[in-house]
């Protein structure tokens, strides 16, 4: 009988790439297509149409109604002479993707014929049924009603025939249900915080931007393989599978030659990415086998996340079509590495000032520190906030694992720079300066752009390193809407500046000169960061402890972490910046404790039904063999000298077989028991916190028998596609 296995493997053989037929057309001709930006603004819409859009875009102004109407019928048009039938509000619910309802342009006029039609309510504002989405308890005590509302800083732009309309997505009662809201708010705040900031340093400085920068990794696996895995299938990672005796060890992958069959599959996405306006940049193979990345070029962080969102859904569309199924589990495969989305993140200014980046003078350098060292104060004082933003289900699995930053948030300088704060530490004096002193202060000052040019070291170990002109959150999973990550960020940031701002007025209102308030502020802040700077080995063992008397948080355990959100400080935090309320925070922290229940179940059952439906039956029949063997030895070798020795090597063999079974049975059953009892828990956390402890480590545990087994038996009767296949064929 073949099993499904062979049949994969043997349609693997004639696998050939399938190069798309736009290969070699110039990028610039059809870039952004399919995006209704300005450019096709301009064209299809009124000139004060064109300015209403403009206008709300760019300064946030209301659209009125009747604007609205104009916007939708040019849009529409454009829409439809691109081959669009269907419009959809494209929003971001709290689940792992994008959510669409497409309806159809048509309508039947009065003379009762079909005509297509579009109006400005429609694309301003609809009502879809919330109560199949996650909201934590918001729509249990409200209605079911949600409506998505249009966020008009994000372009429409069309996939396949429809087109789609960038929304919100709020609880009839204007809770957020989504990650696009709450991000809005976060970005409107550092936006506005970062702006007043920037006023003690230059008046001309008008807006400030907040940027991302993702660099999305991920595995391929081919079809046919992935589907004979209930586990990828279901779980989109592997349960079980001995490691294979080759995989990362030679570092033979990363950066190696594109193997053919994904080069095409990489040029026909990006192809598609290209006319949605993504403009991806880079691509290239990762550490593991069979793993990945690509990366873009730096937007402003809510169209960049809206990019990201799309790219993924791009990436699982287009790899059907290559045989290919594309893998976005932070952790699919134990012991490999695993997949991260580092999120580059910076301020710049409508001035074309880099936050982040040293300047060319004292003056822009210092600016440059305040806003360093304002990031670093506010992941100093919020790194378990930060953390809990990052944390999944699948991406515990990937913290402080194989060359993963570790799960706990520090910040890495560099050696230059954390001698230049050292420096500024000790010139700067607690009360007035001296004109010498204060020379020698713009002299070190200003020598940071030479020094840092050349020195920004790497540290691949940290979660977040500041990378010479923006920094690198390098903790965030790949499988994640980076908006989880970006909205803590920037609340804090937001709180953070804004402490600064009252802090440095405090000190000029008390006759301080406003530069020495700003590096005497500053100084205290390098002082209180300490805590949070770290250079070394983030892998190393030594680190967990040092972290652990730095009082830092250090935990991948979903229950625990989440929890940070409802914090004391962190409700002020996200209250005083108006990004979420209490009652919106609970609703997170309950629906990710949901997911973690939700996802950790389906685990535990697809475990179950591999070991007792595809593993023991194939044990057992292996076994089998081994006993008509035995029973042969005794036939004919009876006599022989040997005897005695070969069946104890059979029987030994036999009985090791039989105990891994018996074990795995054991194990499922009492799985399964703690499963009921965690179940009948009232309480999501109580549910959440039975499910860590009683449900989950009887993933590993029973791996570990399923593991052995693929060990011992006939790799003809194997069920399921190994390690080395899953990792090296393609
Ligand atoms: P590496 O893998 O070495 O970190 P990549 O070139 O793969 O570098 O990715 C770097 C990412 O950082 C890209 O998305 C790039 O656009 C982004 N980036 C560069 N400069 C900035 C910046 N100032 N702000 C935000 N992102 C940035
Ligand atoms: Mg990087």
């Amino acid at each position: 009988m073949a099993t499904l296995r062979f049949l994969a493997l043997k349609e693997l053989l004639n696998r050939k790439p399938i190069n798309p037929d736009h290969q070699g057309q110039l990028t610039s001709s059809y870039f952004a297509k399919n995006v209704f930006d300005k450019q096709k603004m301009k064209r299809h819409l009124s000139k004060e149409a064109y300015e209403h859009v403009t206008g709300a875009i760019e300064k946030g102004i209301k659209i009125d109604r009747k604007m609205s109407d104009q916007i939708a019928l040019g849009m529409k048009n454009w829409a439809i002479e691109n081959g669009a039938t269907h419009y959809t509000h494209w929003f971001h619910p709290l689940t792992d993707t994008t959510a669409e309802k497409h309806d159809a342009f048509i309508v039947i006029d009065k003379d009762g014929d079909v005509v297509e039609n579009f109006s400005g309510d429609l694309l301003v504002q609809q009502e879809p049924d919330a109560s199949s989405f996650p909201s934590g308890g918001i729509r249990n005590t409200f209605e079911a009603r949600g409506y998505t509302a249009w966020d008009v800083s994000s372009p429409a732009f069309i996939v396949g025939t429809t087109l789609c309309v960038p929304t919100v997505f709020v609880s009839y009662t204007g809770e957020a249900l989504d990650y696009k809201m709450p991000l809005l708010k976060a970005l409107t705040e550092v936006e506005k915080a970062a702006l007043d900031v920037c006023q003690y340093f230059s008046k001309t400085v008008t807006k400030v931007t907040c940027n991302l920068g993702w660099e999305q990794e991920y595995f391929l696996i081919d079809e046919g393989l992935f589907m004979a895995r209930p586990d990828l299938m279901l779980t989109d990672r592997t349960l079980m599978g001995h490691s294979s005796s080759k995989d990362q060890q030679l570092d033979d992958h990363y950066f190696s030659s594109i193997p053919e069959r994904v080069i095409a599959y990489m040029e026909d996405f990006e192809h598609e990415a290209y006319t949605l306006g993504i403009p991806i940049k880079t691509r290239h193979n990762e550490v593991a086998p069979n793993q990945f990345e690509v990366a873009t070029i730096f937007e402003e962080a809510n169209l960049a996340n809206d990019h990201n969102q799309l790219i993924m859904d791009i990436m699982k569309r287009v790899a059907r079509k290559h045989n290919f199924r594309v893998v976005f589990h932070e952790k699919p495969f134990k012991d490999i590495n695993g997949s991260g989305k580092h999120s580059n993140w910076s301020l710049t200014t409508d001035t074309g000032i880099n936050l982040f980046s040293p300047g060319k003078n004292p003056r822009t350098n210092t600016q440059f520190l305040t806003f360093l060292l304002n990031a670093m104060k506010a992941v100093c004082n919020h790194q378990d906030i930060l953390l809990a933003s990052i944390l999944t289900t699948s991406n515990m699995h990937r913290l402080g694992a194989h060359e993963a930053p570790p799960s706990i948030i520090s910040i890495f300088l560099g050696n230059e720079l954390t001698r230049i704060l050292g420096e500024l530490e000790q010139v700067v004096p607690d009360s007035e300066m001296t004109p010498d002193e204060k020379t020698s202060i713009k002299l070190n000052i200003g020598k940071l752009p030479e020094i840092l040019l050349d020195n920004t070291d790497r540290n691949r170990t940290s979660p977040f390193a500041f990378t010479g002109n923006r920094f690198e959150f390098r903790a965030v999973g790949s499988s994640a809407n980076c908006a989880s990550a970006l909205i803590v960020l920037n609340t804090i940031m937001a709180n953070q500046l804004k402490n600064f701002k009252i802090e440095v007025d405090r000190l000029i209102e008390n006759g301080v000169k406003k530069d020495e308030a700003i590096l005497q502020i500053l100084k205290q802040y390098i002082k209180d960061t300490k805590c949070i700077c770290f250079d070394g080995n983030g892998y190393s063992q030594n680190w967990v402890k040092e972290a652990a008397r730095r009082g830092l948080t250090n935990t991948t355990n979903i229950p625990d972490g989440i929890k940070a959100y409802l914090k004391e400080k962190s409700i002020k935090v996200f209250g005083e910046t108006g990004v979420f309320t209490e009652k919106e925070l609970e609703a997170r922290v309950e629906v990710e404790l949901e997911k973690f229940i939700k996802k950790t179940q389906i685990e535990s059952r697809v475990l179950g039904d591999i070991a007792l439906n595809h593993i023991i039956p194939t044990v057992v029949r292996y076994m089998n063999t081994l006993i008509q063997n035995a029973q042969g030895l005794k036939d004919v070798f009876s006599e022989h000298s040997d005897y005695n020795e070969l069946m104890d090597d059979r029987l030994s063999l036999i009985k090791e077989t039989s105990e891994h079974i018996q074990s795995i049975k054991n194990k499922v059953r009492n799985m399964t028991k703690a499963r009921k009892v965690a179940n009948r828990q009232n309480s999501m956390n109580d549910k959440a916190c039975l499910y860590d402890t009683t449900v989950r480590p009887y993933l590993d545990d029973i791996r570990y028998h399923i593991d052995k087994l693929e060990m011992i038996v006939d790799d003809e009767m194997w069920p399921m596609p190994k390690y080395r296949e899953l990792l090296f064929a393609r």
